[in-house]
């Protein structure tokens, strides 16, 4: 008589976790999308979060021409 080989449980952790979706980006994806409950929702960071109004667009521009400039002027 031999033991069964049972499968080990192995459920891992189900950690949710989500970064950004766009190619290349290692950001925390902490804004999510679906357009609707039957449509897994999608997850980018605040930079490439494809749904801001446009005046949230206009804030992260200016946001990151700042951060652009900060950078020249210390190097
Ligand atoms: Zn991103």
């Amino acid at each position: 008589m031999r033991d069964t080989d049972k499968p080990a449980l192995t459920n891992a952790p189900q950690m949710y976790v989500h970064y950004c979706e766009e190619d290349g980006c290692k950001e925390w994806g902490g804004f999510g999308n679906s357009p609707s409950k039957a449509v897994p929702v999608r997850w980018w960071c605040w930079e490439h979060f494809p749904h801001k109004s446009y005046e949230q667009e206009q804030e992260l521009r200016r946001k990151l021409e700042a951060a652009e400039l900060d950078r020249g002027k210390t190097q």
